[in-house]
């Protein structure tokens, strides 16, 4: 077979894959030792065609594949991908880019700089601030706090790149008690520790409680400091009380970070852009794109308020690349990697595509989809003694608690609504998944697919009050 005809049956495979899609059984059932069966074996002394391995691998995969890309998937904060954005990474993976230096891709250089303005605009940040394309939020976290350790510790007068930490002044980290795990996974990646931190009190919703920040700071009075906010808990989709937040850092002199993986798109929105008010006073922002902005994994976004310092923190430096170096926008001094896919295309497709209003669209729809699995779910028969929605709905989250059908103690609640959640998907017409809620178990719903209808939130309702029996 050509590779003329192996891509084009490639483009066939997932032409049906997608229009399947919407009908397939949402999660999988496939067991790992299914999956290893399909996969495992010895390595084959002798290769075989292309056309056979394509073949054998659409086939094999598919019981394992989730649907996660579905209008029906509502687990984690996932996302699914636009058809352009697709198609763009289609071409990505054609031209084979390597992203870290202008002259390896002038074109996804200037995909990058102008997708990267256009979103710092979206999100009503600082005209000035750097960009970095990088795998996700958690790599985001990390390249804004390489950049806030660069600041921080230059302001004691030490280069902690050249020296590391051994000796270095000490930094003092502040985190919301709800900051995202990878939060913690970035300050134990820094050397900054993930259990030194000061950890500050929220409310009921997970936002931090400013009161209680500034109760923190005072004893640390001329330390130099990060304060670690959050715009979208992955729970209840809350946000920390961002200008108030941003004034406590400027009094005290504090680098202020946020993490905004879906939540910084609420500034995409003229009515949710109040969530998000006094964001562009932070220092450093983390956000995905592979979320809400509906692009096919992996793709995150840093921006940093100071440009030297995000350079700083993640440039290399070598003879052999001096012919770029300084001149164009060499994208490899923004992000940890060095070689890298060129994410910017896809980024930049979905965004041209969408336009401000589509991606205003998007999040909006997903967050009124979100209501209405709240407004759904509680006006079922039986609902007012049995179904609790633990958050307010501000965003695309909503967290569900269910009492078996007699009623019953707290206890018997949280093993009900894991069972309710079991359930929904062995039952496949849709997929969400637990957690706990300050101490309490719950359903966890996350809308943030472009291609959620009202009738899949109708479906995924009937799916849940089977469940739950209601
Ligand atoms: C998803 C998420 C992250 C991590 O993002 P990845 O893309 O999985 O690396 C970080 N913070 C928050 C608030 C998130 O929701």
């Amino acid at each position: 077979m050509s590779s003329e005809d192996l891509l084009r049956r490639a483009a066939e495979i997932a032409a049906d894959y997608l229009e399947q899609l919407p009908e397939r059984p949402v999660g999988s059932a496939s067991s790992a030792d299914d999956m290893r069966k399909v996969f495992g074996g010895a390595l084959p002394e002798v290769g075989e065609s292309a056309a056979s391995v394509l073949e054998m691998l659409a086939a094999k995969a598919d019981p394992g594949i989730v649907a996660t890309a579905g209008p029906r998937y509502f687990g984690f904060v996932v996302g699914g991908s636009l058809p352009v954005a697709v198609a763009a990474d289609w071409l990505t993976s054609t031209w084979d880019q390597n992203a870290g230096l202008f002259v390896l891709s002038p074109a996804n250089s200037a995909a990058e700089e102008t997708a990267g303005g256009w979103l710092r605009d979206l999100f009503g940040l600082p005209a000035g601030a750097s960009v970095g394309f990088v795998t996700g939020c958690q790599a985001a976290n990390f390249s804004a706090l390489a950049a806030a350790r660069h600041a921080l510790s230059q302001r004691s007068g030490w280069d902690v790149e050249a020296r590391g930490l051994y000796g270095a002044p000490e930094i003092a980290v502040v985190v919301g008690a709800e900051a995202h795990v990878t939060v913690h996974t970035a300050l134990q990646m820094l050397g900054l520790g993930r259990e030194r931190v000061h950890r500050v009190a929220v409310d009921g919703q997970g936002r931090m409680l400013s009161a209680a920040l500034a109760r923190t700071l005072a004893p640390l009075a001329g330390r130099p400091t990060l304060v670690c906010a959050q715009a979208g808990n992955v729970n209840t989709g809350a946000f920390d009380p961002l200008a108030e937040i941003a004034d406590l850092a400027a009094q005290h002199g504090a680098w202020l970070h946020v993490d905004g993986a879906f939540g910084l798109w609420a500034g995409a929105s003229q009515h949710l852009r109040e969530l998000v008010r006094g964001v562009e006073r932070a220092d450093s922002w983390a956000t995905d794109a592979h979320k809400w902005l509906n692009v096919p994994y992996d793709s995150g976004l840093v921006f940093c308020a100071h440009p030297e310092a995000h350079r700083a923190a993640l440039t290399a430096h070598a003879d052999y690349l001096e012919q770029t170096a300084g001149r164009e926008r060499d994208p490899f001094e923004w992000v940890p990697e060095f070689s890298r896919r060129a994410r910017g295309f896809a980024v930049w497709a979905a965004l041209r595509h969408l336009g401000r209003g589509g991606v205003a669209d998007l999040v909006e729809r997903s967050c009124s989809h979100a209501r209405r699995f709240g407004d759904r779910l509680q006006a079922a028969p039986g609902a007012a003694t049995r179904v609790e929605i633990l958050n307010d709905i501000v965003l695309n989250q909503v967290l569900v608690r269910f009492a078996p059908p007699a009623g019953g103690d707290s206890r018997s609640a949280d093993e009900y609504t894991r069972e309710v959640i079991r359930r929904v998907q062995l039952d496949g017409t849709c997929w969400l998944s637990g957690t706990t809620w300050q101490g309490k178990a719950a359903m966890r719903i996350s809308v943030s697919n472009w291609s959620t209808t009202a009738a899949d939130v109708d479906r995924a309702v009937a799916a849940i009050r089977r469940a739950a029996e209601l």
